[in-house]
Formats: structure tokens, C-alpha cells, sequence
């Protein structure tokens, strides 16, 4: 189910978005090869056209349409498209959605707080994205609201959002879980002294721990590499299959 099975079941139709700008739009790209540039075009045709975008009160122009396609195809670049099955439509709205919610601590006591929600992705759901928050992504900075939510779906793909994402070929499930817990317990550790490495959300739970995780290693991979290199090699492994 890799690259090559999908583009000879569907080749996409030739889009009219403005991917060689697009490409070179993108600073996280640069690290790739030609051909690997290719395969990002080619997947990110192929994301918009099996997939709904749907804009609610966002106007995006085509060139922005071809940097976030290319930015959610960059995690599956080495995997296929049938990595984004979990889900069939990514919605963009303007703003992050606040919301009440109730919140029940560890002692029972229920506290009203009020969230703030950049992005979303709920299992088998759509993708919801503030344009606000992503509009900017794209850069050497360490975040990327689109790799951080399209990562939760490859976790939930496996079932529930446990930082356990499938595996691919080669791929030891165990090792996995070994690094990762290490490493959130690690990230809990110095969080509790003020002293986190990364990201202190990414100590709420595994599942925020991948997706942080998996965000700097597209985003900011020196600094992954050197806070927590075990997990770099991972990712690393995780997603180098087709580049050989
Ligand atoms: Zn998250």
C-alpha cells in the first residue's frame, strides 16, 4: 500500500495550483530531495482530490491551497495516502473555537474552564483548523498545526490516540513504546521541575507527546535529535522506507 500501488490505481488530474511556488514557499521542504519533492507534489494533488476541503468563512488562495496540501502530505510522504484513511474531509475556519467545557480533576471536584482550540481531529471525524493559527506554519520554528493534527489521525488509525501510531514494515511496536514512554516520563520529570526540554504540552498525555514529537522532527529536527534522539530514530525509521 505504498506509493508506488496508489498512483498506478489513481493518477490524480492535473491541477491548476501553483505547486513549484508553493514548494518553494515552504522552508521545510528544503530538506528533501528532488525526487522526494515530486512525490510531495504528486501526493498533495492527490490528498485535495480524494479528500474535502471545506473553508467556512476563510478565502484561501490557490497558493495557499498548494502550502497546506504539501505541508499535510510531508508525514505520509514515505507512507501512501491510505495512511490518511481515518478521516475525509479537512475543514478550515477563520479563528480557534473557544469553547466551556467542564473539567473534572483528579479529586472528582467538576471546574468550568474555557478552551481554546487551534485544531481538532476526533476519531474517524473531519480535520478542523484555525487559518489563523496555520497560516504562518511552514518554518524552521518547531510547530506545525497541520503535522500535529494530521499526526493524531495516523495515531488513531491504530485505534485509540495513545501516541501508538501503526507500524510500518520493519517497524518494532514494542520498541516503540519502549522509547516513547521513556521519554514522556523523562518530559514529566523535568516538566514537574520547570526544567521541560520541549513543548511542556507535550507532557499532558502520549498522544500530545507524538504529535509535539512529530512536529519538531519536520519542524525542528536538530532539537529533537538532541533532546531525545532514541525517538528522532523512530521517526526517523518510521518514515525513511521509500526514500532508499
Ligand atoms: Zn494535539
Amino acid at each position: 500500500m505504498g506509493w508506488f500501488d496508489w498512483l498506478t490505481r489513481k493518477r490524480p488530474s492535473a491541477s491548476p495550483l501553483p505547486w513549484q511556488q508553493a514548494r518553494q514557499a515552504l522552508p521545510i521542504l528544503q530538506g528533501l530531495s528532488e525526487l522526494e519533492q515530486q512525490r510531495l507534489c504528486e501526493l498533495a494533488q492527490a490528498l485535495l482530490a480524494r479528500k474535502t476541503l471545506t473553508r467556512l468563512g476563510v478565502a484561501l488562495t490557490p497558493l495557499q491551497q498548494a502550502g497546506l496540501a504539501l505541508q499535510a502530505a510531508l508525514p505520509i510522504l514515505h507512507l501512501g495516502l491510505d495512511w490518511y484513511a481515518g478521516f475525509h474531509e479537512i475543514i478550515i475556519i477563520p479563528e480557534p473555537v473557544t469553547r466551556r467545557e467542564s473539567v473534572q480533576d483528579e479529586y472528582g471536584l467538576v471546574s468550568e474552564v474555557t478552551e481554546e482550540h487551534a485544531g481538532e481531529s476526533w476519531q474517524q471525524g473531519p480535520l478542523v483548523l484555525a487559518w489563523s493559527e496555520l497560516a504562518d506554519d511552514g518554518g524552521w520554528d518547531g510547530y506545525n498545526l497541520i503535522i500535529h493534527e494530521l499526526t493524531h489521525k495516523l495515531d488513531m488509525l491504530g485505534g485509540e490516540a495513545d501516541g501508538v501510531p501503526p507500524m510500518g514494515p520493519g517497524m518494532d511496536m514494542d520498541e516503540w513504546r519502549r522509547v516513547f514512554q521513556a521519554a514522556f516520563d523523562d518530559l514529566r520529570e523535568r516538566d514537574e521541575r520547570n526544567e521541560a526540554s520541549i513543548d511542556p504540552y507535550a507532557a499532558t498525555h502520549p498522544a500530545e507527546f507524538l504529535a509535539v514529537v512529530t512536529e519538531l522532527f519536520f519542524t525542528d529536527p536538530h532539537r529533537l535529535h538532541s533532546v531525545y534522539p532514541a525517538v528522532y530514530d523512530q521517526l526517523a525509521r518510521q518514515g525513511e522506507r521509500m526514500s532508499a
